[in-house]
């Protein structure tokens, strides 16, 4: 029987797919990567699908490309050597709120716009760490690829939010992980031998998850933005320090773009959140009060009349922040999610610079502060899809940046296919030679999004 075929048979005819059109559709994504080529699109309704497609791509040796939102911009969803492109975004029931024991239990396609409304709905003292990313990308993509939500500089990355997992091995296997492999609760992976971390920041290549537990947070009554303003960027890991030690802000980011020019500065975004008016008083005076003193209380002013629209983006969940402008007038979009350490900000910052001149672009940052130690900073580059040359650039550009991010003895977040090699090329052997041993004990045909972290 052929592929297609056994396909119909698993999941019915109207949810997998050979046309030429729909293999193009997913065949790209809206970053600099290069194209590959689908074969099939299918989309599962439930488990035991998932369990039979990986059964029979498994044993046909048929590539699989889990899909979520398909918005990590960095070519992780595009299959690079063909085959099955495994769209989750049927499985998108919300299973269960747990307000008491604090999470949502959800399947796999939910995306962060339905989660966020669910909430809104049904829990409105409740929220989830949200991405800026587009509402469609998905909750579970977001947090097995260790992303970072609104709430992320005071509880930590999406990923340290997981309590608990059904993931479907290659082989077809369920696995459950955490305390609902004991019972049905879900609020908890430890204490325990912590096996996510077998499909957490693998970009797919290790199972399918199907079902995630994410962990949610009260959400205060209000919320205010502060906006302070630099020029000293060499001050910049003192101020973060400063903020973060302080340890009172929601969400804290750093923004700045060449154009227009007034936003041609560091400007330090600092959300104040909480239950109280008078707690987001004191909150507020503690900040002003920092930067009122900090070194003589020159280098760095409040923003004393911050525009309403800017006000209300910045207040928005998600935020706003991204300043990922059309510049190229193309819609093409992708950045180097450097983590680097708070003390590495300045020459990152003066490096980012240069990279971007070198390839004619408008400089544009925007730097997530997570929880003190670090910094998500975003080389973001745009470019023209139409236009292969100016593709190129942006790659280059990438190239570039995520050089600089392992100089700078960073880590390069979500990185795409070249960006895994130069990972993989500094990594200790041993680290990368454990990679390939528990890549090959999970996935011994080597089905699951191939072409990525291959250790050679
Ligand atoms: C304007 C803009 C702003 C953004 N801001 C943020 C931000 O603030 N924070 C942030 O974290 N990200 C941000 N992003 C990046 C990205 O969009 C998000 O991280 C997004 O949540 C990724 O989820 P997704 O569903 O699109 O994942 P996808 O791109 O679909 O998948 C990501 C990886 O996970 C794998 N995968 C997906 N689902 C599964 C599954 N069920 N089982 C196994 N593997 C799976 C895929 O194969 C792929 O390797 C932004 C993007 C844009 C365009």
């Amino acid at each position: 029987m052929s592929a297609y075929q056994a396909l119909v048979d698993i999941v019915g005819s109207d949810r997998v797919s050979e046309d030429l059109v729909e293999r193009y559709l997913y065949s790209r994504d809206s970053g600099a990567q290069p194209a590959g080529q689908a074969d099939y699109v299918v989309l599962p309704k439930t488990v035991e699908e998932v369990q039979q497609v990986l059964r029979l791509a498994n044993s046909r040796n048929i590539p699989v490309t889990p899909l979520g939102g398909g918005l990590s911009l960095s070519g992780l969803v595009v299959p690079r050597r063909g085959g099955i492109v495994l769209d989750m975004k049927r499985m998108d029931r919300i299973l269960e709120v747990d307000e008491m024991n604090r999470y949502a239990l959800i399947e796999a396609g939910v995306s962060q716009g339905a989660l966020r409304e669910y909430l809104k709905q049904h829990h409105p003292r409740f929220q989830h760490s949200t991405p800026e990313a587009p509402p469609t990308a998905t909750v579970t993509g977001n947090a097995l690829i260790q992303g970072h939500g609104h709430i992320s500089p005071r509880y930590g990355v999406n990923s340290d939010m997981i309590g608990g997992m059904e993931v479907v091995l290659p082989t077809g296997e369920i696995t459950r992980i955490g305390s609902c492999s004991l019972d049905e609760k879900w609020f908890t992976k430890g204490p325990m031998p912590d096996l996510a971390g077998l499909f957490v920041g693998w970009y797919g290549t290790t199972g399918v998850a199907t079902k995630l537990s994410l962990k949610i947070f009260p959400k205060p009554a209000f919320r205010e933005v502060m906006a302070f303003q630099t020029d000293a960027v060499d001050l910049l890991p003192e101020a973060i320090s400063e903020v973060m030690y302080l340890d009172m802000a929601e969400d804290f980011f750093l923004i700045m773009q060449e154009k227009p020019d007034w936003m041609n500065h560091a400007f330090l975004v600092v959300i104040v959140s909480g239950h109280f008016k008078e707690e987001i008083e004191l909150k507020k005076s503690a900040y002003k009060n920092l930067f009122k003193n900090f070194h003589g209380g020159q280098p760095i002013g409040f923003v004393r009349d911050l525009h309403p629209a800017l006000e209300k983006r910045f207040l928005d969940v998600p935020p706003l922040a991204a300043l990922a402008a059309d510049f190229r007038e193309g819609g093409g979009f992708q950045y180097t999610g450097a983590i680097l350490s708070v003390d590495q900000v300045p020459a990152a910052w003066h490096r980012g610079i240069e990279i971007a001149h070198q390839y004619d672009m408008i400089c544009s940052y925007v730097h997530q502060v997570l929880q003190g130690n670090s910094v998500m900073f975003g080389f973001n580059y745009s470019f023209n899809r139409g236009d292969e040359k100016d593709i190129e650039r942006a790659r280059m550009a990438l190239e570039d940046s995520n050089r600089v991010t392992l100089e700078l003895g960073g880590m390069i977040w979500k990185g795409e296919r070249p960006a895994q090699q130069m990972v993989l090329e500094k990594m200790d052997p041993n680290t990368a030679g454990l990679i390939k041993r528990v890549k090959a004990l999970l996935d011994p045909n080597g089905i699951m999004n191939p072409g990525n972290w291959e250790v050679p």
